[in-house]
C-alpha cells in the first residue's frame, strides 16, 4: 500500500526543527518578542512528543535558595566530566528560573510549603506536578498568534 505525501510550500522567517521542549519554549519566546513568522516542524503529535511526552515530577534545572548559577554551573561541569561548554551553562542558568515562572504562568502546577515557597528536591530541583508539561507547552505554541507564529506537524494540521 503506498501512502499518497501532501507537499506544500511554506515560507518563514525562522524554521525550528523539532517542537519538544527547546523547539515548544524557542517559538513561545520568538513569539513574544518578534513578528517573525515561525514554523515548527515536528515529525510527532506536537502535545505529546519528545523527552517530557510522559511528563516529569521535577524540574531538575532551578536555582534554589542559597545557590547560584555558578553553583549550578560546577555541578554539571562534574557531571559532564569537563565537556561542556562553561559560558553556556552560565547563560542558561542565569534564566532557569524566569523560565519556571514562565511555565508555572502558562498553568504548570509548582508544589508549594505552607509559606508559599516551591518544595524543593534537593540543591537543584524543585517538585511539579509534570504529566501535562509538554500539553501546557505545545498549548501555548498552539495558541500563540498565528501572524507570527504557525506549528505545524509533518502530517498537516495546523494552528489556523
Ligand atoms: C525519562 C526522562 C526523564 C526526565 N526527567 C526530567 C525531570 O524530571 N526534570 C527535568 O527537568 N528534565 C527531565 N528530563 C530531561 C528533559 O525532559 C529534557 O532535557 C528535555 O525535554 C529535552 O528537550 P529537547 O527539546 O532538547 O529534546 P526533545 O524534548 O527530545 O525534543 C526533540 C523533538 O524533536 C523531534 N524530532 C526529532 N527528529 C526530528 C526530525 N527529523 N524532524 C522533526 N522533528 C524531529 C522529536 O519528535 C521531539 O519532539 C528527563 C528526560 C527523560 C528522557
Amino acid at each position: 500500500m503506498s501512502i499518497r505525501l501532501k507537499r506544500e510550500v511554506m515560507t518563514a522567517d525562522v524554521l525550528i526543527i523539532g517542537g519538544g521542549t527547546a523547539g515548544c519554549y524557542a517559538a513561545l519566546t520568538l513569539s513574544n518578542h518578534s513578528d517573525l513568522k515561525v514554523i515548527v516542524a515536528e515529525k510527532a503529535g506536537i502535545r505529546r512528543s519528545g523527552c517530557l511526552a510522559a511528563g516529569v515530577n521535577a524540574i531538575n534545572a532551578y536555582i534554589t535558595d542559597g545557590q547560584t548559577p555558578e553553583d549550578y554551573v560546577d555541578y554539571a561541569m562534574k557531571d559532564a566530566a569537563g565537556i561542556a561548554r562553561q559560558d553556556l551553562l552560565l547563560t542558561a542558568a542565569r534564566r532557569f528560573n524566569k523560565v519556571t515562572a514562565d511555565l508555572e504562568r502558562l498553568g504548570l502546577v509548582i508544589l508549594k510549603d505552607e509559606t508559599g515557597n516551591y518544595v524543593t528536591r534537593g540543591k537543584r530541583n524543585i517538585k511539579i506536578n509534570g504529566e501535562n508539561i509538554k500539553p501546557i507547552l505545545a498549548d501555548a505554541v498552539l495558541q500563540a498568534p498565528c501572524h507570527s507564529l504557525r506549528a505545524r506537524k509533518y502530517n498537516g494540521s495546523s494552528c489556523d
